[in-house]
């Protein structure tokens, strides 16, 4: 072997790095956690919105000053009442210009509402498209972890909610904007009367706010678990639902199978929330009965205070009827302070999520040369992170540049993580694998990424246009590019018959027309978009052809030799009839390289090949018998 050594400082490997749990949280979380450090990041893009601003502030006003018309009015009232010489019609007039004032007040802030409503939505989905590309570009490592995954997975929760989360938390705010400016206004006219109920609704504020951030405290410290059960539900549910498993769950009565392993979750999810609302309603008794005393002694202080002849009886019914609304607000103005202390918990996860460098970076190698790449894999070992059994075991191969070789073994054998140490989706736990002499792990990701045209077992096409899906972008899409891969890839006669063509928008995600291809036209929609690539210098194919029938299989490979022009290839497949066309193939076999050669090299030698082989051929020769 030729490869030259280099001592080149190492990608960072934050799957195995951020493998424990405290290491995790105080990665992720690392700022400390403060109410005021959260709504400042949050309110930061709407404080340069000046409109969503001043409507806040306007509604404020109108919606706060509402409950304290209704206190004037009662003043008014009870104050034309007691006068000597009252006429209904008098009386009438004060009714209804407080009913106009009424009408202007809440039909302003119910417009005001509405119009902010969607600024705060569109907020929301800003925030939710910087999550989604944070974990559409964080390490595969990282996504593949159930632990990580459970640990970050409630951004999802944070950001999808219009009454929850992050926007939950905007309204809320918004409310509460009124509801201080109501407090302010109603507890400063019962300070006037007796200062000790403002004081005992503020005591009440204080003391409900507390108890119900201990509530969501323990909600918080378990959302994880929360977490795990909603995923896992979450996964059922897809399945169940996914069209492509309605055959086998209908034809094979596998419903039940089903609804069995949702049962204990669903108990779990249950008694988890159990526990949530139990803590809930222990806390609501109290603080009715709190607001109850607040109302009796507020009241008995007033009485006094008109029994002594300090306040007039029309002051007495506008007061009384200030302490019932004080109250109330009182006890919104704790739920929505709790709510916004609740949410902002999770908000606060999201945003560490969006901030936190979920990438692998560093490395400062790079590949020699140009053309097609030799590959060494020098006793390389790997297991999965947190998990303790070797899938691959001091695994040495060398593919000369150019080589076309294929890798077969039995389900489960470990090719395609072979595929994805090399393509540098994980790095070994042990050993190296050398690019051009290079030391892989020394490469940039981004470098490594983009030697690769890849095409993987598990085919998905986005939601995009075909042309789109090809060329793995929607801008400065090269259409001739595009037409020559699809026709490599034998799919553009396909495409032709497509009203829309290449522009056809694929799956019925989002458009009703989209199109949903074949699971065979949809691999092949995949090799023409690794040939789409440009620049890249080997080509990775796994099990590319496994649902293409054996005609269209046969096409692809006379198609191979202009399809792997000028790159090394990896090709893997469990039909070893299909792997002929290689120049070499090796046999993985637990965990290691245990046979290599041509296919007649190794049909002709005792092993698992040939036996492989001689089991597939016979099921051949008995399918066309
Ligand atoms: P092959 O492609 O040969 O069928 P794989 O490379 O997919 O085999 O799997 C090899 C082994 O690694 C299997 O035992 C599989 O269960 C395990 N494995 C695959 N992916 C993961 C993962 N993300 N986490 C843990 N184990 C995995």
């Amino acid at each position: 072997m030729s490869q030259t050594t280099q001592v080149a400082p190492q990608r960072s490997n934050l799957a195995v790095e951020l493998l424990d749990q405290d290491r995790r949280k105080a990665y992720l979380h690392s700022r400390p956690r403060k109410l005021m450090n959260t709504l400042a990041r949050m309110y930061r893009p709407v404080l340069k919105n000046r409109r969503l601003v001043a409507a806040s502030a306007a509604y404020a006003l109108a919606a706060g000053l509402l409950p304290l018309l209704g206190v004037g009015v009662m003043h008014t009232l009870a104050g034309l009442l007691a006068a000597p010489g009252a006429t209904p019609r008098g009386m009438l007039l004060a009714a209804g210009i407080y009913a106009l004032g009424f009408f202007v007040l809440s039909a302003a802030s119910t417009l005001l509402k509405n119009r902010n409503y969607t600024g705060f939505a569109s907020l929301r989905i800003r925030l939710l498209n910087a999550a989604l590309d944070r974990e559409m570009t964080m390490d595969y490592g990282l996504f593949e972890s159930p632990g990580f995954m459970d640990d970050v997975g409630g951004w999802s929760r944070a950001l999808s909610s219009n009454n929850a989360g992050l926007e939950g938390t905007y309204h809320k705010i918004f409310e509460m904007g009124g509801t201080l400016v109501s407090a302010l206004g109603l507890g400063a006219l019962l300070a006037l009367a007796s200062p000790w109920i403002t004081l005992a609704g503020l005591a009440f504020v204080a003391v409900t706010y507390a108890a119900q951030a201990h509530v969501s405290r323990y909600k918080h410290a378990r959302r994880e678990e929360l977490s795990r059960l909603l995923r896992q539900m979450d996964n059922l549910s897809r399945e169940a639902a996914d069209f492509r498993a309605g055959k086998d769950l209908r034809l094979y009565d596998m419903a039940g199978r089903f609804r069995a392993t949702f049962a204990p979750l669903l108990q779990a999810n249950r008694k988890l929330y159990k526990a949530f609302t139990q803590r809930e309603v222990q806390l609501s008794v109290p603080e009715s009965l709190a607001l109850a005393a607040i109302d009796l002694a507020g009241a008995l202080l007033l009485a006094r205070g008109y029994l002594s002849g300090r306040i007039t009886l029309a002051q007495l019914v506008m007061l009384l009827t200030a302490l019932s609304l004080f109250a109330r607000t009182m006890q919104e103005l704790a739920g929505q302070l709790a709510a916004i202390k609740d949410q902002t918990r999770y908000v606060d996860d999201t945003m560490d999520f969006i901030d936190a460098d979920l990438q692998s970076r560093g490395g400062t190698g790079s590949v020699p040369g140009t053309g097609p790449v030799e590959v060494i894999f020098e006793d390389v070992s790997f297991h999965y992170p947190g998990h303790d059994k070797l899938v691959l075991e001091h695994l040495s191969l060398r593919i000369p540049a150019g080589q076309r070789c294929a890798l077969v073994g039995v389900n489960g054998a470990g090719k395609t993580t072979l595929v994805k140490l090399l393509c540098g989706l994980y790095l070994p736990t042990q050993g190296r694998i050398f690019i051009n002499g290079v030391d892989a792990a020394t490469i940039p990701q981004e470098q490594l990424f983009a030697l690769f045209g890849t095409v993987f077992q598990e085919v998905e096409p986005l939601a995009f246009t075909i042309a789109e899906n090809v060329a793995a972008t929607d801008r400065d899409i090269d259409r001739a590019r595009v037409e020559q891969s699809l026709k490599t890839a034998g799919l553009w006669d396909k495409v032709c018959s497509l009203p829309r063509g290449m522009d056809s928008p694929m799956l019925k995600v989002v458009e009703e027309d989209g199109v949903i291809l074949s699971g065979g036209e949809n691999q092949k929609l995949m090799i023409a978009r690794a040939l789409y690539r440009q620049g890249t210098r080997m080509m990775v194919m796994d099990e590319p052809t496994a649902a293409l029938d054996a005609l269209a299989e046969q096409k692809i490979y006379q198609e191979f030799d202009s399809l792997l022009s000028g790159r090394t290839a990896l090709f893997i497949s469990h039909r070893l009839a299909s792997t002929r066309f290689c120049d070499r193939i090796v046999l993985l076999d637990g965990g290691r390289i245990t046979q290599q050669g041509t296919h007649e090299e190794l049909v002709a030698r005792e092993g698992l090949y040939r036996r492989m082989f001689l089991t597939q051929g016979k099921y051949y020769q008995e399918e066309q018998a």
